[in-house]
């Protein structure tokens, strides 16, 4: 099926509005609010007074109205109607309830229709509010030029805003990206295997492959990925789409993914038919837009699922901006392979881009090292840090061109100094393709772009291969910026319509129409001062309206006065109106004169922009080029300014950090000096570290900062240590325990388990997992059991290097009984009985938690702490016995390390605590491995324990 744009083009071309007079910018007669408007407004244009001579149009607006309706679909419908947007029927209610505006009604008894309308001139925030509130809007218009036609003039819908194709600069946030999405399921394809991808929390049995599409419809970027099914989560966490594309018969043909993508994105999602979403389709509407015959020069083969999705998102796109959307030039293609994942929770754990409490941006790591100049550059700083890289060629990469603009200061600024003047290119280029781009943006375009030589000479000498390359790909650019200079004034207005837009010199014709204009003014000014000399009337004014244009004016005391030649047109309460035939004759030419002058400074305008658009892909290019210098030169900026480090990046299994910080909180407190430690794990001797060590000294920073000097090494950018050894992690997790995260609500316990399942089944060897105080939302024996198994299972079966941050000193045990296993603590000093924090990581564990110690610093009153010292040291007694009975009770388990069942995994049967016991063997012979948690497992070996 060919891809049309159908349009409501189905008015009669007879309707007649007049202008605003151009010389006066007096409005058009059609200013009376909508209500009154709509009150008055005839069924059919026949009826109006002013314009007999129609006779019988064949259509009504309300037959335009319909059809326009139908075609907006779902959308909230914008009909304009001269200097307003009117809403009717559900739409008007919806707009009146979600807008504050006031519900009117058009018409009355059975044709009664509600309506509601907001002003032509103010219409952005109140479409944009309804944008924001889920909905769509269609915008219809009036297409044709009221000028030129006559009856009704002609309407169509031009553009559907919805949130995932907002253009708007205005509306976004310039750090951001804005996507729209679409996700095409595949439960034919198997599953590709990959080292530690297993099942997650989806249910194990649909491990298909999908295809993911996404587009900013602001910048023109466009992107597909094929992923395991089971990956999707994660992936449209990464991405963070305003608006995604699903087709309705996902809830049919998968229903688990269907319902968790609806849990996560909710208001988001936009139902799609199925169709759109097949293969032939999707392919037409991508080959059609790149102007290619096949996908594979992008790196698609054509049997891809990820086109699918693609093609379906664009299709989506092309829909609602009519077409225009020649800014897209090319799909990019995104391995999941190549990038480090970050699963939806440890992106929030560990703060990416926003604050866990109150999502702000402040106190992200995002924020911290962000020293980006450009919106391009912000975005794309924000893109790698969501996604880093794997492979260590392409990091080194990245980092030597950080560390090139760290060796040169100067280099660093006056590049910078540079990048300070460079505005949002790639949005000032969707604007230009969507149509929409005025002359300012225009100028700000070539402001913009004028950088790209003097940056050129200023990277003339570089040595890495990164900044080389980068300065080899910048376009001068110098036709566009001197055609835009050399057609448009320094600062033209930003309508078009207020003239002096083109420059002087451009065109002689449009030289002498501005002359002849420009004359007529001082004509009429002369005129004016003749005519009181002239004729002795000292109140004679010159004045215009819409009615008979220019008039001469006279007090009525003055009237007598008045000459033959003067021909009367109105009478006012203190005056009269006359026109002459001197005055029409000048105000003929005159006004023609300034009519062509706008005219022609439209036709040279429109000449400008369409030979600009022209060159959308070499301006966007470089763009992107100017994009990567930004970020290159503020990574540098950051690591020179806080004094990270170069970290050796390789593929090896060890992670070797002398004196690191947590970057944020060091950026924070800037009072308090931030302790430095060391982290070494290495995947086989040393794999797992446990951390105990009382409240608030800093266990939670210093595994977190671990995490984060990873991801900063693999986005190439230097890290906050004196130095760092770096082997590659495919994934990082981090999980919270539910006790120290309050954010979440009910059953956070349950939250808390569904992750560390989704870790267990995940993560692999070349994973790097960060858990925080995991297993503290349950009763203590459940949590210390809990925990125990996960550290034996995190050794002996996922092999990740691992941090654990634990209450649970227990847990040190552990250190002898698996050879991968070590205790660090945090050092703090202990005087006369209170506790002083050092925020140091020393080696071994600690068997106190310092609570009260604690609770006493935060200001509980004595007598309560003098309390709870008894009630303590009362327990203490039961809580170590409780340690070892649990170290009795895995006495039974071999520690072997090498043992290929994961730890804990064996299973409790029904019938288990019958008094008729079966035997010993039996028992064993029952276990179900693959249903047994943890928890059961501890408990079945107590109670094998005990028949024993
Ligand atoms: P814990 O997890 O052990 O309860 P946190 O990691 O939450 O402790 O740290 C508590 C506070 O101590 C942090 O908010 C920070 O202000 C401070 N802190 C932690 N580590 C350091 C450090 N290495 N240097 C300086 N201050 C630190
Ligand atoms: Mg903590």
């Amino acid at each position: 099926m060919p891809q049309v744009y159908p349009s409501a083009r189905v008015g009669d071309p007879r309707e007649k509005i007049s202008p605003a007079h151009p010389a006066t910018g007096l409005s058009t007669p059609c200013t009376s609010p909508p209500t009154l408007l709509l009150s008055k407004m005839p069924e059919t244009e026949t009826s109006r007074p002013s314009d007999p001579k129609v006779k019988k149009p064949k259509v009504t607006m309300m037959d335009q109205f319909r059809a326009a309706k139908e075609e907006a679909g779902d959308a909230l419908l914008f009909f304009r109607m001269g200097d307003f947007y009117e809403l009717f029927g559900e739409d008007a209610e919806v707009a009146s309830k979600e807008l504050g505006i006031a519900l009117t009604s058009r018409a009355k008894g059975a044709e009664a229709m509600a309506m509601a309308g907001v002003p032509v001139k103010s219409m952005e925030p109140y479409l944009m509010r309804l944008v924001r509130a889920g909905h769509k809007v269609a915008v219809c218009e009036q297409t044709s030029d009221p000028r030129a036609s006559k009856g009704i003039v002609d309407r169509a819908i031009v553009r559907v805003v919805t949130a995932g194709t907002i253009t708007e600069e205005d509306e976004l946030d310039s750090r951001a990206s804005n996507y729209l999405a679409a996700l095409f399921v595949d439960e034919e394809t198997p599953a590709a295997t990959s080292p530690g991808s297993g099942s997650s929390g989806l249910g194990s049995s649909k491990q298909g492959r999908s295809g993911l599409g996404w587009i900013d419809l602001s910048t023109g970027r466009a992107y597909a990925m094929e992923v395991n099914t089971s990956e999707i989560s994660n992936e449209l966490a990464r991405i963070g789409p305003a608006e995604l594309l699903l087709p309705e018969d996902l809830p049919r043909t998968a229903p688990e993914l269907a319902e968790k993508i609806q849990g996560e994105l909710g208001p988001r999602i936009t139902w799609r038919a199925p169709w759109r979403f097949a293969r032939t389709s999707a392919l037409r509407v991508l080959h059609e837009q790149f102007r290619v015959k096949t996908l594979e020069g992008f790196g698609f083969p054509e049997d891809s699922i990820a086109v699918c999705a693609a093609g379906a998102a664009l299709e989506y796109a092309r829909e609602t901006q009519r077409g225009a959307c020649e800014h897209v030039l090319r799909l990019e293609r995104v391995d999941s392979d190549q990038h480090l994942v970050l699963d939806r929770a440890t992106r929030a754990c560990l703060e990416l881009t926003e604050t866990q409490r109150g999502a702000r941006r402040e106190g992200s790591l995002l924020d911290t090292i962000d020293a980006s100049l450009t919106p391009m550059g912000g975005r794309l700083l924000r893109d790698w840090l969501l996604s880093p890289l794997r492979d260590v060629d392409s990091i080194l990469y990245r980092q030597r061109g950080v560390g090139e603009f760290v060796d040169a200061p100067f280099l660093r600024e006056g590049v910078r100094e540079l990048l300070r003047g460079v505005l949002d290119i790639e949005r000032l280029v969707a604007k230009l393709s969507t149509g929409r781009a005025n002359a300012r943006d225009l100028v700000a375009l070539g402001r913009s772009l004028e950088v790209s030589p003097p940056l050129g000479e200023a990277l003339a000498g570089v040595y890495s291969k990164v900044l080389g390359d980068l300065t080899e790909s910048l376009d001068p650019l110098d036709d566009v910026v001197s055609r835009i200079d050399e057609t448009l004034v320094e600062s033209p207005p930003i309508n078009l319509k207020d003239g002096g837009v083109i420059r002087e010199g451009v065109s002689s014709d449009l030289d002498e129409l501005r002359q002849i204009a420009g004359d007529g003014k001082a004509w009429m000014a002369r005129f004016q001062g003749e005519a009181i000399e002239r004729y002795g009337i000292p109140g004679l004014k010159i004045g215009f309206n819409s009615v008979f244009g220019y008039y001469l004016e006279v007090p009525k005391g003055q009237v007598g006065s008045v000459p033959d030649g003067f021909v009367r047109k109105q009478t006012l309460k203190n005056a009269e109106r006359y026109i002459t035939a001197e005055l029409k004759e000048f105000e003929d030419k005159v006004l023609r004169a300034e009519e062509r002058a706008r005219d022609m400074e439209s036709e040279l305008f429109g000449a400008l922009r369409d030979g600009i658009a022209e060159e959308i892909p070499r301006i966007l290019r470089t763009a992107n080029t100017l994009a990567q210098i930004d970020v290159l030169s503020a990574l540098a900026e950051t690591a020179a300014k806080r004094l990270y480090c170069p970290p050796d990046v390789d593929s090896g299994e060890v992670l070797d950090i002398k004196d690191g910080r947590h970057p944020v909180i060091e950026a924070m407190q800037s009072d308090i000096a931030f302790v430095p430690n060391d982290t070494l794990l290495s995947r086989r001797k040393r794999s797992v570290g446990i951390i105990t060590g009382p409240n608030m000294a800093g266990k939670s920073t210093y595994i977190r900062q671990t995490a984060l000097i990873v991801l900063l090494a693999q986005i190439g950018s230097f890290v906050p240590a004196s130095s760092a050894r770096i082997g590659v992690s495919d994934r990082i997790f981090t999980r919270i325990g539910s006790a120290d995260d309050l954010s979440r609500g009910a059953s956070t316990f349950m939250v808390e388990m569904v992750e560390i399942a989704n870790i267990l089944n995940n993560a692999g060897p070349r994973s790097l997992v960060v858990l925080d105080e995991v297993g503290r939302g349950t009763s203590t024996f459940d949590g210390l059991a809990l925990a125990w198994a996960i550290v034996e299972h995190m050794h002996d079966t996922v092999r990740a290097r691992t941090l654990f941050a634990t209450h649970y000193h227990q847990l040190t045990e552990l250190s002898e009984r698996l050879p991968g296993v070590h205790n660090l603590s945090v050092a703090v000093k202990e005087w006369e009985d209170e506790i002083v924090f050092l925020h140091q990581i020393v080696e071994g564990g600690t068997d106190r938690s310092y609570g009260i110690q604690v609770a006493r610093l935060a200001g509980v009153p004595d007598a309560l702490i003098g309390r709870a010292r008894e009630v303590l040291s009362d327990i203490e007694g039961d809580s170590d016995d409780l340690g070892s009975r649990i170290l009795r009770s895995v006495e039974l388990t071999p520690p072997n390390p090498t043992n290929p069942e994961p730890a804990g995994q064996i299973a409790q049967q029904p019938g288990l605590f019958d008094v008729s016991e079966p035997s010993l063997e039996e028992k064993l012979a029952d276990i179900d491995i693959e249903q047994t948690t943890p928890l059961e497992a501890l408990r079945i070996l107590a109670s094998l324990k005990n028949q024993a």
